[in-house]
């Protein structure tokens, strides 16, 4: 008999048998509040009557028909109806299966549109475990050691993170665009720069959102220097933060934008954004892949489209959101070890500090796990692990949100 790795940690325990929206109930029958969502996928909750019946339906027509070969339904009008919510200008898709895989495809396009070797990425940031992607990945050491030598031509340049040093928004924005000029002078040229490649809201590096003036920053360094900008929306997308793209909070507008978890469900689907001019310049045959684009994950993003506009997920989540940041700063006022409340939309972290005002991991992990011991499942983020998450289905009502508080505060 054979079990599994020891390199996976698992931070619940907690082995699920089914799931309704907001809910997991394992295979005790014990009900959990999932403020995890399969870290931030199930964005129309676990199992949506009309995400099953759209995969029900396209699982008795056709599962895979790779889309080199044979195209599917699903493809063509997910693809067509990715324009009633790309941006503008971004009106060409390619799909891939994972947030890392299309994180590489946006890699790939900008190296070969630009001719230029390097990408600037911001510290903090999180881009996936494939090796190119965890070489543009600095939110910790942990998705880099052991395997090394990393892809080279990745620079980083500071993310505007105002909590490290507990400076102000603005300053911490001057500094990172005074650092970034300083790296196009001293370490990567912008005639050797490709793209900048940022998430609009620092994910497994902290739940630290970006600011209007940062992204406005990169967007004109990119225009003055042929430099292209990349969002990696792939945690902050489909609604997360209140509004449908985490950029939407900051006017930038991308070159590439790339979109993963909330896209389908639940289904492994992927896939970047770029202008036809942009994408034309992909060499053929440089993207693609066997399971790319499923018929079955297609159907899936269709119906979840669908539910977010019909259901006003977007809304639900900016309301809820409030909701709970609320609670999680009245909770935090009563516990001086949860030093900050942060994040936007339903897509917030309580940051724990030590006495001595040093990132505490361990409180955060032991929080962590006594909110699991009491029903609520939660995850960690940070370099140190030091900040406990909220990302729950956009689907989540009051009632749920309320219980989850008071576990919360019982549990800190
Ligand atoms: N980019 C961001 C911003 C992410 O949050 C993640 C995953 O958490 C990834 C990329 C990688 O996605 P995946 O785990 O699907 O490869």
């Amino acid at each position: 008999m054979t079990s599994l790795s020891p390199v996976l940690k698992q931070a619940t325990g907690v082995v699920a048998a089914r799931g309704e929206g907001a809910l997991i109930f394992d295979e005790e029958g014990r009900r959990h509040l999932d403020f995890t969502a399969g870290i931030g996928v199930t964005s129309t909750g676990h199992c949506h009557p009309r995400v099953v019946a759209a995969a029900q339906e396209q699982v008795g027509k056709i599962i895979h028909a790779q889309y080199t070969t044979v195209m599917h339904r699903p493809l063509l009008d997910l693809t067509e109806r990715m324009g009633e919510v790309l941006p503008a200008g971004l009106d060409r898709m390619f799909f891939a299966n994972s947030g890392s895989e299309a994180v590489e495809a946006a890699l790939r396009l900008v190296r070969q549109a630009t001719g230029r070797p390097n990408v600037v990425v911001f510290h903090g940031g999180f881009h996936g475990r494939t090796v190119a992607a965890a070489s543009m990945t600095t939110s910790g050491t942990r998705f880099r050691s052991g395997f090394s030598p990393l892809m080279p031509g990745v620079v980083v340049s500071p993310f505007p993170d105002p909590t490290h040093y507990g400076w102000s928004r603005e300053e911490a924005t001057r500094f990172a665009l005074e650092q970034l000029d300083y790296t196009l002078q001293t370490i990567s040229a912008p005639a050797d720069t490709a793209a900048f490649v940022v998430e609009p809201v620092l994910g497994e590096g902290g739940y630290v959102p970006a600011s209007t003036e940062f992204l406005a920053g990169l967007r004109e360094r990119a225009d003055r220097h042929g430099i292209l900008l990349v969002l990696d929306e792939v945690q902050t997308g489909w609604g997360r933060t209140g509004k449908f793209w985490g950029h939407d909070h900051f006017d930038g507008r991308p070159d590439v934008l790339v979109t993963a978890k909330g896209l389908a469900s639940g289904f492994p689907l992927s896939g970047i954004a770029a202008s036809e001019e942009l994408m034309a310049k992909a060499w053929p045959g440089s993207q693609g892949g066997t399971y790319g684009a499923n018929a079955v994950a297609c159907a899936a993003a269709l119906a979840t489209l669908d539910v977010i506009k019909d259901e006003g997920l977007v809304h639900n989540a900016a309301v809820r959101g409030e909701q709970l940041r609320a609670g999680l700063e009245q909770v935090a006022s009563a516990h001086g070890r949860i030093t900050d409340v942060r994040g936007l939309g339903l897509m917030l972290g309580c940051e724990f500090r030590d006495a001595d005002g040093r990132p505490d991991g361990a409180a955060a992990s032991a929080a962590q796990q006594e909110a699991a011991r009491r029903g609520l499942l939660l995850l960690t983020c940070g370099a140190w692990g030091q900040v406990v998450r909220f990302i729950p289905a956009l689907v989540v009502d009051d009632q749920l949100v309320d219980e989850a508080l008071s576990v919360w505060e019982e549990a800190v």
